[in-house]
């Protein structure tokens, strides 16, 4: 695979720190299956945690440290943060990376695809927490509407490729993008697009097909 985009450094500093939303951290680990690049940065990532942890001075902990220690244990993990986990044997579609293979738990084709505008379908991952997950599926020819994020997107090419205003993205690949970006994918070969799009806010679409989109989104 020759994977030609990849994630900004901040994105892995949150993914090492583990404070990205469950969706984004699912899509990272998706990357990493798929990159060696990317799997050796976030190895420095980690180490530049481990780092930061090791040089903290010792500080004096207050009365209630221990409870809300002990509170934090008892909440669930955030299941996609590892990438060992990203290397276990797939379960389902063998095409798609191995953490998204097991979360779906079928091949592409058999999922629930629904239809939210013309040539474009989804299916909501309805992850935990905050942010939104989804699967998107373009038809050859298809531009998903002009849309800018409210806050940071990132998405996954798992199978075909688009091109927009940033360049050309194909199986593998990732955009980083931030709030501030305004882009218009248009799938540019005659096989379906399916991307794992996360984002931290909900998607904001403009013009008048986002407007006609945007309640079928229901975001
Ligand atoms: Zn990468």
């Amino acid at each position: 695979m020759n994977i030609s985009h990849h994630f900004d450094d901040a994105t892995l500093m949150a993914y090492s720190a583990g404070t990205l939303p469950e969706g984004m951290a699912l899509l990272v680990a998706c990357h990493l299956h798929w990159c060696p690049h990317c799997r050796d940065r976030v190895e420095v990532t980690n180490s530049v945690g481990g780092a930061l942890l090791d040089r903290l001075e010792p500080a004096a902990l207050d009365d209630n440290a221990l409870d809300s220690l002990l509170a934090r244990l008892d909440e669930p993990e955030q299941e996609f943060a590892s990438p060992e986990h990203s290397r276990s044997e797939p379960a389902g579609d063998s095409e798609l990376p191995a953490p998204l293979a097991q979360l779906l738990g079928a091949p592409m084709d058999e999922l629930p695809w629904k239809r939210i505008g013309y040539g474009v379908r989804q299916i909501d991952l309805e992850l935990k927490g905050p942010g939104a997950a989804r699967l998107l599926r373009i038809s050859p020819g298809v531009s998903v509407p002009h849309h800018t994020h409210g806050g940071n997107e990132l998405t996954l090419i798992l199978k075909g490729s688009y091109n927009d205003e940033l360049g050309r993205f194909c199986r593998g690949d990732v955009a980083d993008l931030d709030g501030d970006v305004e882009h218009q994918p248009l799938v540019d070969t005659d096989e379906d697009c399916i991307c794992l799009i996360a984002t931290d806010a909900p998607l904001k679409f403009s013009g008048l097909m986002g407007r006609l989109v945007q309640p079928f989104i229901g975001l």
